[in-house]
């Protein structure tokens, strides 16, 4: 993995996405290196190589944050996981929660436990919620989908502790693809200390030609119904279900 150091100009970035008017990446690229990544658009830009194989880290971004607000929820992060390997290393994320304003409505999403490591900060904020990535992604297909991302176990069990540090959970239960979830068994799984759930439907498009074609082939089932919309709305309705037998509390459902 390359990493490449840079500088920047301005590190709140207003953003559409949803729940979120700020985001802030400290990092661009992302080691975790998932297959679906809607992110991998960046590497048209940065011009840094294959997806997964480099990280930029905005050296300056603790610096930045120091002595700046912004009102709204801010999101960390959209175009990298703040709690990727090298964070362990460099403890970029770390720094930038060390010097923003705990004032902030801050808003973390990550696949790793790393997280842990920074509760001590994340305690401080006025306004918090973490969120953890969860799927029933095992054996074969975390390998292909998520080679380098820790297990769902580890991320299951971030949560339960984050709650136990009496911080605001959220589950953000990604990507959908049928056949390949389990939604029931995370909910049953979860539901004991999350405060809410965030559900997203796996988005063909921006997971790209090459996760396209890996569905295609080997899971023409779950290809299938995601392609076509009648199938799609029934899953989509099969979900929804779930949810009102389970009686969670859903904040976002994307459907694409
Ligand atoms: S963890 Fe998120 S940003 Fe990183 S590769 Fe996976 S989907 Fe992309």
């Amino acid at each position: 993995m390359e990493l490449i150091r840079v500088n920047t100009k301005e590190i709140f970035t207003k953003t559409n996405l949803p729940g979120a008017d700020y985001v802030i990446n400290q990092y661009v690229g992302c080691e975790h290196n998932c297959a679906y990544c809607y992110a991998k658009f960046m590497s048209r830009w940065k011009k840094h190589g294959q997806w997964g194989t480099w990280v930029e880290a905005k050296m300056n971004a603790p610096e930045l944050v120091k002595n700046k607000t912004v009102s709204g929820w801010v999101f960390m992060s959209s175009v990298s996981d703040a709690y990727q390997p090298i964070e362990k290393d460099l403890k970029l994320t770390r720094h930038v929660l060390e010097n923003l304003d705990k004032r902030i409505k801050l808003s973390i999403l990550t696949k790793s436990d790393l997280v842990l490591r920074d509760i001590d900060l994340l305690k401080q904020f006025k306004d918090s919620e973490i969120g953890l990535t969860i799927n029933t992604f095992v054996g074969k297909e975390k390998d292909i989908f998520e080679p380098n991302s820790p297990s769902n176990q580890k991320r299951i069990e971030a949560l339960k502790i984050l709650k136990e540090n009496g911080l605001k959970t959220y589950a953000f239960i990604s990507p959908l693809i049928p056949g390949l979830i389990d939604l029931e068994k995370l909910i049953d799984e979860t539901r004991e200390f999350v405060d809410y759930y965030w559900l997203e439907v796996l988005n063909l498009r921006g997971a790209g030609k090459e996760f396209s074609n890996i569905l295609e082939t080997d899971y023409p089932k779950s290809f299938r119904i995601l392609k076509k919309p009648d199938l799609f709305n029934q899953f989509i309705n099969e979900l929804k279900i779930i949810c009102k037998k389970k009686g969670i509390k859903v904040r976002g459902f994307e459907e694409h």
